[in-house]
């Protein structure tokens, strides 16, 4: 067989399982989020995005472009090397003290995404350590399993958000073995925030480092925007905390906030924080912008709150299938591969909703979801006319119905 037609066969593999991505093609408009314009096969068309991870709309924020465009004019596109290399920016420097400051620790490494972030850090940490064990919940998130595979130390899965399971896997272990507990606080595909004080309790009985993912939290929980451990008062009892620049702060980037002494290790050993050019001034700038902002601003995280809540209430109303973990990610569940593909094309065609439908493998299968994100600029009549499209759609596809008290203990993202 040829090279080519065994791609072929692969792909097609993919579409027999509906699980062939389609990409809509959009063009967002400075001031119009959540609209935006689909380039469909028949054309351009009006749509609403109501699955953007720029969750607060903070990609169109005008200081924010503002500070990205200075800076391309003062200081050029690209920042000229790695991090070792002339890379090393005065804007980098910035963004990373900002960062340090956010989450109260001593310093913080920028890294060129979130992905990357996770990827260099759990590598060279769990590297750094003794014949260490990870544990790790089995909804992390894909950066972290592979950051863990590329350490190539032992890794165990404890079931999602399940303590008394995590504390059955620790024990099991001699207490002086180097241990790391990898988690997340807000699951991005059930929306359900983690136990992390209980999970610090865990750590310290026995002898455990924490590394907390909050990329779906920094921005929007936390009274300056650190995340759900901010919120907690408990900023200060997890290790390493990762985040991401590309969600809440509307930029792109990611980072690790710990010790000094962790973020010099992961500075001096971590591959893909060494072996890669840095991330350029005007993008280092305009996420500066938005981190001070959502520091001292209220509103977008109350907004967001606001219109979920709304959201929440509406599905309710009509019966809709929702999981109703307590954060911004409202996953409405329809169970079905197929006939998830299948309502989000009438929303996008019939109603201009866009909403990426999510299949195996990113969830289990058999609860494929539309994962919806309101925002602030999401206006209380657009959720009306959502809810109203949604109900009508669920009505002419039939979706089977799905036991919602079974969520989210599933070891397929694992
Ligand atoms: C999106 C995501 C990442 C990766 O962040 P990027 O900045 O998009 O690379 C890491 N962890 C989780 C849980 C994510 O959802």
């Amino acid at each position: 067989m040829g090279y080519q037609s065994l791609f072929e066969k692969q792909v097609n593999q993919l579409k027999e399982e509906n699980r062939y991505r389609l990409f809509a093609a959009l063009e967002r408009k400075v001031g119009e989020h959540p609209h935006a314009i689909w380039h469909s096969d028949n054309g351009p068309k009006d749509v609403i995005n109501w699955c953007s991870n720029d969750y607060l709309g903070m990609g169109q924020r005008k200081e924010s472009i503002q500070a990205m465009t200075n800076s391309a004019v003062s200081h050029g596109t690209g920042s000229g090397g790695t991090r070792n290399i002339s890379g090393t920016s005065h804007a980098i420097v910035s963004l990373e003290c900002e960062l340090a400051a956010l989450h109260r620790k001593e310093r913080a490494l920028v890294f060129t995404s979130g992905y990357v972030a996770n990827e260099a850090s759990i590598s060279a940490i769990s590297a750094l350590l003794d014949e260490p064990v990870i544990f790790s919940d089995s909804m992390n998130h894909a950066s972290i399993i592979s950051g863990i595979r590329f350490g190539r130390s032992e890794k165990i899965v404890f079931r999602h958000n399940d303590v008394e399971h995590l504390e059955s896997l620790l024990k099991a272990q001699p207490y002086k073995r180097h241990k790391l507990i990898i988690f997340e606080s807000v699951y991005s595909m059930d929306g359900d925030i983690s136990p992390i004080e209980k999970i610090i309790e865990l750590a310290k009985k026995y002898n455990a480092m924490t590394y907390l993912d909050e990329v779906h939290a920094v921005g929007m929980y936390g009274k300056e925007g650190g995340g759900v451990a901010q919120q907690e008062g408990l900023e200060s009892e997890i290790d390493i905390l990762q985040g991401t620049l590309g969600k809440a702060f509307g930029t792109m980037g990611g980072y690790i906030a710990a010790s000094d002494a962790i973020c010099d290790a992961v500075r001096g050993y971590g591959s893909g924080f060494i072996f890669t050019t840095a991330m350029p001034p005007p993008l280092a700038a305009a996420a500066l912008s938005s981190v001070k902002h959502l520091r001292q601003s209220q509103f977008e995280r109350e907004s967001q709150q606001r219109q979920a809540k709304f959201l929440k209430q509406r599905l309710r109303e009509y019966g809709m299938p929702f999981l109703t973990g307590n954060t911004h990610i409202v996953p409405v569940m329809v169970g079905d591969a197929a006939k998830c593909s299948q309502i989000s094309q009438i929303l996008l065609e019939n109603y201009g909703f866009y909403i990426q439908p999510i299949n195996f493998p990113t969830v289990p299968k058999g609860t494929e979801r539309l994962r919806i994100t309101p925002g602030p600029l999401h206006n209380n009549e657009m959720i009306n006319d959502l809810v109203v499209g949604l109900a009508k759609t669920f009505e002419e596809v039939n979706p089977p119905s799905i036991n919602l008290s079974n969520n989210g203990a599933s070891a397929a993202s694992a």
